[in-house]
């Protein structure tokens, strides 16, 4: 008997690019036996009202969301969750009963490391002012840190951020007096191409006694991580963060927890070509 998968997911973005989403939910679905197919769905701007129509029509049970959509979709959308409410993003569709409902599960994606650490620094410095950095910082509050700080090369988007979510703001320049704690890079500094050779944080401001967090996880060690590892700061990579996310989906759509282990190695092999993949 053929295999005919009956569960349609996928994701939505323009342009999509190269995205890990589609090997790691299929790979799951695989895992669990379910008979579930994971598309890439490359949709234009103009289409996000008729795109929504066909997760209503063709009953799509799943979706992650990527730019330019993560605004646009909560208007089609029954319910938005607090998180996704505060980011001011949603990056996943799911169904509860009967509703539709956008959340952003890159809140839960960010803090899934650090709630592994033992002993989190009390205070923490969000370099960037995006949609990541608006992640992080919420995903910070839910830790209950004593100090957050945001910096940004556009001091007014730190400053809009900071009000939105009643934390601090320091000046680009003098961002590194205050990288003793949790230091997130929520900029592409460091990623793979043009920003490659760049740091957020200028070498040895981030040592002994920080956690370096960098949300670009290709290279798998940017010079940001490189540096403060070499200064004496503890390290959590961007990969933990797209995992912790792409866990957070599977569970909202089948309530299962995909296997830690398994899945980090499958995108360690397909990014780094690290293993085999098993
Ligand atoms: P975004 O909305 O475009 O924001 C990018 C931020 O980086 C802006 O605040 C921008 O500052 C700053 N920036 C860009 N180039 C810079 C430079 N040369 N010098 C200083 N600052 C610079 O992007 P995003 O969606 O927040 O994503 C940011 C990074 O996080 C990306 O690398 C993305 O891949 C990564 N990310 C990772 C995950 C994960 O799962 N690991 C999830 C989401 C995002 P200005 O305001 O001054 O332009």
């Amino acid at each position: 008997m053929p295999f005919l998968p009956s569960r349609l997911f996928g994701i939505i973005g323009h342009p999509l690019g190269h995205s890990l989403s589609p090997l790691l939910h299929n790979w799951g679905f695989g895992h669990f036996g379910l008979p579930g197919v994971y598309m890439a769905w490359p949709v234009a701007a103009g289409r996000v009202a008729d795109f929504m129509t066909a997760v209503r029509v063709l009953g799509i049970e799943g979706v992650s969301v990527t730019i330019p959509h993560k605004a646009a979709v909560m208007a089609f959308v029954d319910e938005v969750t607090d998180r996704a409410r505060a980011v001011g993003a949603v990056n996943t569709l799911f169904w509860r009963g009967g509703r539709l409902c956008g959340e952003n599960t890159d809140v839960a994606g960010f803090v899934a490391p650090l709630r592994g650490m033992g002993d989190l620094p009390g205070t923490a410095l969000v370099v960037g002012g995006g949609g990541a950095a608006r992640a992080a910082v919420a995903g910070l509050k839910e830790l209950g840190l004593t100090e957050i700080l945001m910096t940004n090369r556009t001091a007014a988007k730190a400053e809009t951020l900071a009000r939105d979510f009643g934390v601090g703001c320091v000046a680009w320049e003098t961002r590194a007096e205050r990288a003793g704690g949790l230091v997130v890079n929520a900029t592409p500094l460091g990623m793979l191409g043009k920003n490659e050779g760049l740091s957020p944080m200028p070498t040895g401001s981030v040592g002994a006694g920080a956690v370096a967090y960098d949300l670009v996880y290709n290279p798998h060690e940017t010079v940001f991580l490189r540096d403060a590892a070499a200064a004496g700061a503890r390290t959590v990579t961007g990969l933990e963060m797209f995992f912790g996310q792409a866990v957070e989906q599977f569970r909202l759509w089948t309530g299962l927890e995909l296997p830690r282990q398994e899945g980090m190695a499958l995108l360690r092999a397909a990014l780094y070509g690290e293993g085999d993949g098993a």
